[in-house]
Formats: C-alpha cells, sequence, structure tokens
C-alpha cells in the first residue's frame, strides 16, 4: 500500500486535525474544495467520518459538467440538429438541459459522437470532408490547452468548429469567498488544476481577503495534510497559500500550456450553471480564431429555459451550501442511472459520487482497513 494511504498515517493526522479544533472551541470551520476528484477521495475513503464536529469539507463548483449552463447545452443540441455532427465527451452528452440531453438528442435523430479528445475529431474530419463537425470542448485549466495546441499549430480542418465551453476556477473561488452565508474559511485548491496555473496564481486571493488556500494531491493523506495545514494557519492567523503538491504542483505552473491559452482564447465573463454570471471567468476563442468560432460563424437561437431543472437543488450542491442528502429527488427520482439534474452525471458530480460512495463512509469502511 501506497504511504499516502496507509490507515495509521491517516488516522494520525485525523487526530492532529482534532487537536488543533478543540483550539478552536465551539467555532465551526468550513473548508471548500473545488475538484470533483477531491470529492471523489473524500467520500471514497470517508474522509468526513475523521473530521471533528467543528470541522466541515464542502463541494463548491469542481465539476467541469456540473457547472456547464443549459444555454450551452442548449446551443450544443441546436447545432446538432442543424446541419452538424456535435461531439463531445461522454459525460458531457447525459447532462439534462431543458430539451433533454444531447444523448436524447441523438435518440431523435441528432447527429452526436462522443469522443475522448479532440485528436479524434480532427481525425474523423479528415476521414469524413464532407461532414461539418463541431466540438463542444468543456472543462476547467486542465482540458482547455487541449484545443489551444491544435488552433496555434493550425492543425484543424476546415470541416472542424470550437462551441467553447471552459471556464477557469480561480474566479469561481473568488466568488465564494464573497458569499458570507456560505462562510468558507479556508480552500482546498484544486491539484489538476493548479498543475496547469501554478500556486502563484492564489497568493492574491488568500492574500487579499485573509484565506488559507492549500493546494492538495489525491490520495486520503494528501487530504488530510492540506485540511491540517489550513486548520494551523486558522489558529495562528496565518493565512497564505501553500502548495502541499509539490510532486506535480510548482508555483510558476505549466508554462507552455499556459502560453497555449493566453494565445488561443480571450477571457470573458461566464455563465456558470448554478451560480450566474461569474466576471473574467470562461474562455472564448480568440479574435485571430474566429473562423472556427461556431458562435461566430452561426446565428445560434438563445435559450430561455431554466437553468436547474424544477426539484433539483444542485445550485445550493455546486455552491456547498447543502450536501446531495439534503435534496428531496436524491436516490428517488434521481439516479446516477437517471439523472435529474447535472451533479448527478458523471465521475465528478458530487450528488452522483455520494450516491456511489456515501460521502459519510467511515473511514477504511469500504476496504476492511481496520
Ligand atoms: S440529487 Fe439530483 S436533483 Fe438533487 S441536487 Fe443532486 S442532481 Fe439535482
Amino acid at each position: 500500500m501506497k504511504s499516502y494511504q496507509d490507515p495509521e498515517i491517516v488516522k494520525t493526522l485525523g487526530k492532529k486535525i482534532s487537536a488543533l479544533a478543540l483550539e478552536l472551541g465551539d467555532k465551526k470551520i468550513k473548508i471548500c474544495h473545488v475538484c470533483g476528484t477531491h470529492e471523489y477521495t473524500i467520500s471514497h475513503w470517508g474522509i468526513r467520518s475523521l473530521l471533528p464536529a467543528n470541522v466541515e469539507v464542502i463541494a463548491g463548483p469542481g465539476c467541469p459538467v456540473c457547472i456547464c449552463p443549459n444555454e450551452d447545452i442548449e446551443q450544443a443540441i441546436w447545432l446538432s440538429k442543424n446541419g452538424y455532427t456535435l461531439t463531445t465527451f461522454g459525460d458531457m452528452s447525459r447532462v439534462p438541459s431543458n430539451q433533454g440531453s444531447l444523448l436524447t438528442a441523438r435518440a431523435e435523430g441528432a447527429s452526436i459522437q462522443v469522443v475522448y479528445s479532440f485528436l479524434d475529431v480532427i481525425r474523423l474530419a479528415k476521414k469524413n470532408p464532407s461532414v461539418k463537425y463541431v466540438f463542444f470542448s468543456i472543462g476547467f485549466e486542465t482540458t482547455a490547452p487541449m484545443v489551444a495546441i491544435e488552433l496555434l499549430n493550425q492543425q484543424i480542418p476546415s470541416n472542424v468548429s470550437i462551441l467553447s465551453s471552459h471556464r477557469l476556477v480561480p474566479p469561481a473561488m473568488k466568488l465564494l469567498v464573497g458569499q458570507p452565508e456560505i462562510g468558507v474559511d479556508g480552500f482546498i485548491a484544486p491539484g489538476h488544476v493548479s498543475a496547469i496555473t501554478g500556486f502563484g496564481i492564489y497568493e492574491p486571493l488568500s492574500h487579499e481577503h485573509k484565506i488559507p488556500i492549500v493546494v492538495a494531491g489525491f490520495e486520503p493523506a494528501d487530504v488530510m495534510f492540506g485540511i491540517l495545514e489550513i486548520m494551523q494557519q486558522l489558529i495562528q492567523n496565518q493565512p497564505k497559500t501553500e502548495n502541499l503538491y509539490t510532486r506535480v504542483v510548482t508555483r510558476e505552473g505549466n508554462l507552455k500550456a499556459l502560453e497555449a491559452i493566453d494565445n488561443a482564447y480571450t477571457t470573458v465573463d461566464s455563465q456558470w450553471r448554478g451560480i450566474g454570471m461569474v466576471e473574467n471567468s470562461g474562455l472564448e476563442l480568440a479574435n485571430q480564431f474566429s473562423e472556427y468560432n461556431i458562435r461566430v460563424k452561426e446565428d445560434i437561437p438563445p435559450s430561455e429555459g431554466r437553468d436547474i431543472p424544477k426539484g433539483c437543488r444542485c445550485a445550493d450542491v455546486i455552491l456547498g451550501k447543502i450536501y446531495p442528502r439534503d435534496c428531496g429527488l436524491f436516490n428517488n427520482k434521481c439516479t446516477p442511472e437517471n439523472p435529474v439534474g447535472p451533479c448527478m452525471v458523471g465521475s465528478e458530480g458530487t450528488c452522483a459520487i455520494h450516491a456511489k460512495y456515501g460521502g459519510y463512509l467511515s473511514f477504511g469502511e469500504e476496504f476492511n482497513l481496520e
């Protein structure tokens, strides 16, 4: 067993966190992570069961398909019914919109193809030059470079267009800090995103708002070290950005990927599903690549539908205001097989993860580590 999964180390960290929590008396501490993979680690390993009652870890907007707005999905469906073959990732194809999901649109005759990467789309387009393809390009800083590099290398056939729905994580963290009703005391910053952005990107936020931001990896000990570091900073009243994922993340990040993002995209204010407009949080293709921008090439009708389905509380789940079990539809009308809302779709959705792992298992329960 890898040391980052060693139950004794993880339990010892739990005891240290509990000891620090005692020093805070009755004060409740709310730590927010913004990554679906962190929620997986926390739920899968039963991390919450090791935390004292006054320390809570909530899931923020860390699932890219969950926060993709209804409007963008409706645009994708419209394109797939109006002369284009819409290509996207498997999880995205299942996310509900007011007009159903991309998969239900396909069942009704729309032209939709699931792909594993943008390179698949390029291959398809070269093989079928008479077909007009659109790549519904979603995700955070981690997936944005994939299209950017192909644009900059001029490797995209003329029968491929892009529907960009990329979002940037730091602006969403900033928005959460500004919401006192959520009351975030510290962040576990996303490890994968930070590998691209570098941890330096969080320093202005932790400095300005005096909030601990700790970059952590994805093993149970990584997450526990992250929580411990946040607790120590809070007790010492020395909030700052700290990188504990040094085996992957640097201060500067991936300079090649960042340069590609800078050159291929322009930053725009963007809608996040369940949250609304977030300043400077989206990536649209830069003007020099407008020949590939489907929003420039086509007059796509605007969406007027609801952002969140009736009865679904994804907006509160995405903002860490409630746990999935607090939604009346959780695991009855809404299941991973039949998702009502976007948070029940895919491996990074908080509701889907809680449906699978409970979110509150005792530590090691599933693996009989005791
Ligand atoms: S359980 Fe389903 S309906 Fe409820 S918040 Fe989650 S995704 Fe929405």
